[in-house]
């Protein structure tokens, strides 16, 4: 490709190159400055209605414009949401994207043809601009995902995408993706219409593009059917739908974007440009909400949390060996195998192993689409009862029943086992690991690894730090954590660590009101009320009431005399019996159909959540996590804490509570 005159004053972007090759095909190749992902913020913004007005003016002696991304693996992955909390009125946030949305217009009314060549990810305000285009072509490699994730912040598209997304892959399809914010693969894209042809290497689609160009190719017209969907009734009917299967996942009083964007399609889906001009007027409201603005601050603590792996480890976790192939180590040993590692599994019981082995299939066939992906993993996923692939391991961790004894034991043995530099790590929930590695020749070793249970679902892994635990192989812990893909948080060795400690007087709450005469479906409701994912007492008869016993009595004592007493006496356990303080039928616990008065339910909420506070505030006193921001991650990520409130910590802040103020620094981050 040979720079022309054509390429006019554009030398001086920064975000984008702009050529004109040979054949009068414009490219437009974004490739933000010192980034690795190409982001849509301000600057890039501008620079790009500076290509489509420069396009505009020279449109006469130009064949075609194709946008394409100049990073090797992505595309665009969406608006830039650092700067976000700028636009902190709704009169800046109209003025910002109605800049952009004229800029998109005059780039989807350009009189030559425009191609968008997608590879990698192509999200949010990404696959807006990529709507924009007359003509969208991309790989059908694994890597390549579209989708509309705004609803995860709090939003919905705001550059128009709305009502384009909709004319590309009609009604249902269309509200579906942003509803849920899904990921697309590319064949399901294309099958959508929200991408129009498929290539099979990044190499192809600067061909293909080219291609396209010169058969001035166009998304094919909107077809008849999608257009009925669009007419009343059907958007009637399809909004009532949407709104009852929105209900059933989350409350408009927690999340109202999903609400407002159905709101959006029921009054103007009939007319897509009114819709375009209705969508900026509902987008600004939740721009500068509370929900949207927390949301975001729980996503710069995850890209926090991803940072704790120091830069430049050259350590890299390929071989798992797990000892205890019960209720947790069999669901870490698959969860390993899925994210690409070889795991062994020890038991003093063959039949364990091979029941925790069977039991990843499910798994499996989620996380991988072809039988040789299945069979490969499959093959990574070892029996050995004997742990002969000890020496071989990057990392063992124990997951045997909660006994010291034990587990002192399996550490005496592994200690002279296994290769210099391999992690030597617990899962143990309650006991400290400075007595864990009381007796082994370098304590210093071992440090906890501490799961929640369902592994596959949980995406908090706590990192325990021993008295003695060596900082080296803390660091290899969170690289670990990170390798499969979840959030590493690394905390003290204290009682309970942090996620169990704050929950526990958040559950003797529930129990204390539960004894005092207060019914379990009321504290539940006021609870997710609250905006918990399930309340306390549902929450126990899912963990087991056995281990909320035994939680009990070692942080509180006595247990005596309680309905749970009674209930494990009885041997109603919980969901796992069947019965518990809740009858279960197909893993749901049944409850009469009840209301509630709304004021009661918000303040008795309150009042539940008042003692995980504390206690979150406790910890970070004593220092258990190195940060305030943290702590609220680890609660959020680990409990399930209302995300929308942005953690224990800055919401007793932001409600006024009195409390010292939590460091916010993530969310400007
Ligand atoms: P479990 O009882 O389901 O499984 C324990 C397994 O360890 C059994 O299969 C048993 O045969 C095996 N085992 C016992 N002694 C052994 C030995 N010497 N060598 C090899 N295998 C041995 O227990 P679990 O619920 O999976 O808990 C395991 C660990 O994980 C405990 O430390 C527990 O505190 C912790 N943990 C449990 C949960 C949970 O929700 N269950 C959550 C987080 C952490």
């Amino acid at each position: 490709m040979q720079e022309t005159s054509k390429a006019g004053d554009l030398s001086d972007l920064h975000d984008w190159r702009f050529d004109v090759d040979t054949e009068e095909i414009a490219w437009a190749i974004f490739d933000r400055e010192g980034e690795s992902a190409n982001s849509l913020g301000k600057r890039p913004l501008e620079e790009l209605g500076r290509i489509v007005e420069h396009v505009e003016a020279n449109a006469g002696n130009l064949a075609g414009l194709i946008i394409k991304s100049g990073k090797a693996k992505g595309f665009i992955v969406g608006a830039d949401i650092r700067e976000f909390d700028e636009l902190d009125t709704e009169a800046k946030v109209k003025e910002a994207v109605s800049q952009v949305n004229g800029m998109l217009d005059r780039l989807e009314t350009l009189k030559i043809p425009t191609v968008c060549a997608i590879h990698g990810n192509c999200l949010g305000g990404g696959l807006e601009l990529a709507l924009a285009c007359d003509y969208r072509i991309a790989t059908r490699s694994d890597s390549t995902r579209v989708g509309f994730p705004e609803v995860k912040l709090g939003l919905f598209p705001g550059f128009n995408g709305t009502a384009r997304a909709i004319r590309r892959a009609g009604a249902v399809a269309a509200m579906q993706a942003m509803l849920t914010g899904r990921m697309i693969r590319a064949s399901a894209a294309r099958a959508m219409g929200l991408v129009d042809e498929l290539v099979s290497s990044p190499e192809r689609l600067r061909w293909a593009a080219r291609k396209a160009e010169l058969q001035k190719r166009r998304s094919k017209p909107e077809a008849m059917t999608k257009r009925v969907m669009r007419q009343w009734p059907s958007r009637g009917l399809l909004a009532k739908k949407m709104r009852t299967e929105t209900a059933k996942k989350v409350r408009e009083a927690h999340y109202p974007a999903p609400y407002r964007l159905i709101d959006l399609f029921e009054q103007y889906g009939g007319d897509l440009d009114r819709m375009k001009r209705a969508e900026t007027e509902a987008f600004a409201p939740l721009m500068v909400s509370d929900t949207a603005r927390n949301l975001r601050r729980v996503f710069a603590l995850s890209e926090q949390m991803k940072g704790l792996t120091p830069k430049g480890l050259e350590w890299k976790p390929l071989r798992v060996h797990v000892i205890g192939a019960g209720v947790m180590g069999a669901d870490i040993a698959g969860w390993c195998v899925a994210s690409g590692m070889q795991a062994t599994l020890q038991d003093l019981s063959s039949e364990q192993i091979e029941k925790g082995i069977k039991a990843q299939a499910k798994l499996f066939k989620r996380k991988f689409r072809t039988p040789a992906a299945r069979a490969a993993a499959e093959a990574r996923l070892i029996a050995d009862p004997d742990g002969l692939h000890v020496p071989r391991a990057d990392i063992v961790i124990e997951a045997v029943v909660e006994k010291l004894e034990v587990k002192r034991q399996i550490f005496r043995d592994l200690e002279s086992k296994l290769k210099p530099g391999a992690v030597m790590a617990t899962n143990t929930s309650s006991i400290m690991i400075e007595e864990i590695a009381e007796g082994l020749d370098d304590p210093s070793r071992l440090i906890g690894i501490h799961f929640f249970n369902p592994v596959a679902k949980m995406p908090l892994v706590e990192v325990i730090r021993g008295q003695a635990s060596d900082q080296a192989q803390i660091d290899k812990g969170c690289a670990f954590v990170t390798a499969i893909s979840k959030f590493p948080l690394v905390v003290k060795s204290v009682p309970g660590f942090l996620v169990n400690r704050v929950l526990a007087p958040y559950m003797f709450e529930a129990f204390k009101r539960l004894e005092a005469g207060t019914p379990k479906e009321k504290l539940d409701e006021a609870a997710v009320t609250f905006g918990m994912p399930m309340g306390p007492i549902e929450l126990a008869d899912t963990v087991g009431l056995d281990v909320c016993q035994h939680v009990g009595e070692i942080l509180k004592g006595s247990t005596e005399g309680s309905q749970l007493a009674a209930k494990v006496a009885a041997g109603e356990l919980g969901k796992k019996s069947g019965e518990g303080f809740y009858t279960w039928k197909d893993g749901k616990p049944e409850r009469p159909e009840a209301t509630f008065d709304a004021a009661e339910m918000e303040q008795l909420g309150r009042e539940l959540v008042e003692p995980l506070i504390d206690e979150a505030a406790r910890c970070r006193d004593e220092g258990v996590v190195e940060s305030a921001d943290l702590i609220d991650a680890g609660v959020i990520f680990g409990t399930g804490f209302a995300p929308f409130r942005g953690g224990p910590l800055h919401y007793r802040q932001s409600a006024g509570g009195g409390d010292k103020p939590a460091a916010t620094k993530a969310a400007a981050e």
